[in-house]
């Protein structure tokens, strides 16, 4: 079986982890001999940022590292057993920004990848390259190769302007608190798909969203021309799993995403947001947690525990989800 998962972050990765597990696949790793199921995960690039003169790419590392076995379970980004040096070494000399958290070793990774980017590789083969360590067992595609940052317009809390800043400086500096007026994939309208992710989604035995951001994980890999075409396309079938649990982001701040494009946050707003592949949208079926309810029309909907408490109740997302999308026999 072939399931192409359209993923963030740290809700991403951890949904990763279930949809292999529920393949047979070991969570982290890649399996020793030859399987016959394949994940194909296509991450968001909306995140990725140049700081002190490197690339970094969050979403497509915390996948690489959760699946790898590399990351810091604990704080859901960077690496297991990270040291600081650099980053206090950089605050000595003022260099900014000092509010994003540079680990020592992540900083490895991201030299890797600067270095290759700069001598002109794109970022699909980067992220092979730096996928042959890790072996995450899903292949990790970038939405795209292409530049495409999501911007955030807000009133500059110094001078009162309006202005639009840097995704993650709305996000990890400000924490999402500065009021959004609007949420803006800058260079998304012109980028296109990395090579692979029109084929994986044309040739998958399923399709899922991830329970990640619906605004600025999928969201801005929908904002990809082609992206959704390729999913009105497929004759596979398209499932998303619901981010909002009764009216709340489980975990994060997507609300705030959600209130600045004018959706409510639940799993009914969310799922219509989305829309279904018979009305111009992108889903089949809408996965709300067990005690929601919501009515998509054109969508089936279903309720079913949603809470990725440990790998095992997260495989079983997973199979509710290929379930949805009948491909899943008990
Ligand atoms: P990010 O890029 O690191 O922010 O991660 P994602 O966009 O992939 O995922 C963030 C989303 O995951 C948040 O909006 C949360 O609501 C959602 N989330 C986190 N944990 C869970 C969970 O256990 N169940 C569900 N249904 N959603 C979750
Ligand atoms: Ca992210």
């Amino acid at each position: 079986m072939k399931v192409v998962v359209l993923v963030g972050g740290v809700g991403g990765a951890r949904f990763l982890m279930g949809v292999k597990a529920a393949l047979g696949l070991p969570a982290v790793g890649a399996p020793d001999g030859e399987s016959t199921h394949e994940v194909v995960a296509v991450v968001n690039t909306g995140d990725d940022v140049w700081m002190h003169g490197l690339r970094i790419c969050p979403d497509l590392d915390t996948c690489m590292y959760t699946l790898g076995g590399g990351i810091d379970t604990e704080r859901g980004w960077g690496r297991a057993g990270e040291s600081w040096t650099v980053k206090e070494e950089l605050a000595a000399y003022g260099a900014d920004p000092t509010w994003f958290g540079l680990g020592d070793r992540d900083i490895a990774t991201h030299l890797v990848r600067s270095r290759m980017l700069r001598a002109g590789y794109p970022l699909s083969a980067v992220t092979e390259a730096l996928c042959d360590r890790w072996r995450p067992g899903v292949r990790l595609l970038p939405m795209t190769d292409d530049r495409a940052e999501t911007h955030v317009v807000v009133d500059d809390p110094e001078t009162g302007e309006r202005r639009a800043i840097h995704f993650q400086e709305w996000w990890v500096r400000h924490r999402a608190g500065l009021p959004a007026h609007a949420i803006v994939p800058v260079g998304a309208e012109e980028a296109k798909p990395a090579p692979g992710v029109v084929e994986a989604i044309a040739s998958a035995d399923a399709v899922l969203f991830a329970p990640s951001n619906p605004v600025v994980s999928v969201g801005t890999i929908l904002a990809v021309p082609g992206v959704r075409q390729a999913l009105r396309e497929t004759p596979a079938s398209v499932v998303g799993l619901s981010p909002i649990i009764a009216d709340r982001p489980l975990r994060g701040m997507a609300d705030a995403c959600l209130d600045a494009i004018g959706v409510a946050t639940t799993a009914e707003a969310v799922g219509r947001h989305y829309g279904s592949r018979k009305e111009g949208g992108v889903l089949d079926g809408w996965l709300v947690h067990e005690g929601d309810s919501a009515d998509v029309p054109g969508v089936t909907v279903r309720a079913v525990p949603l809470l990725m408490s440990d790998v095992d109740a997260t495989a079983e997302m997973a199979r509710d989800a290929l379930r949805l999308a009948g491909v899943w026999r008990d």
